[in-house]
């Protein structure tokens, strides 16, 4: 007895299929409107630090002073916060959906799609 069993396999030919997709830019379609990541300032504000600029100091949690010495925290000079590193204390990080450009350039596209048979 050497049946083959089927898995719930319902079409075996779905594993053979390949469909390559491809978008295809329509001509004379391309307009460029504001980003709607940053409503078209081309910078948003940071994630890590709301905006701030600075971050609680994570070795003295935020006291300025070191935690078992009492002495001035040497990573915050005693203020408790740092700089943010993701935003190098702007507050604000360049838009990655424009890149800092505000603009996007939008255009309608064509799926354009080959079925290659087996
Ligand atoms: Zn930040
Ligand atoms: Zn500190
Ligand atoms: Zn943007």
């Amino acid at each position: 007895m050497a049946q083959h069993q089927d898995h719930g396999n319902k079409s075996p030919a779905a594993t053979a299929f390949h469909a390559n997709v491809t978008h295809v830019e329509v001509p004379h379609t391309a307009s460029v409107k504001p980003c709607h990541d940053c409503v078209g300032l081309g910078r948003k504000r940071c994630n890590h630090c709301y905006g701030i600029g600075r971050k609680r100091c994570a070795p003295c949690n935020g006291s300025g002073r070191q935690m078992h010495q009492g002495g001035q925290c040497p990573f915050c000079l005693g203020l408790g916060r740092n700089r943010c590193s993701s935003c190098n204390g702007h507050g604000h990080v360049i838009c990655r959906t424009c890149n800092g450009g505000c603009e996007l350039k939008v255009f309608h596209k064509i799926d354009h799609r080959v079925d290659s048979a087996p």
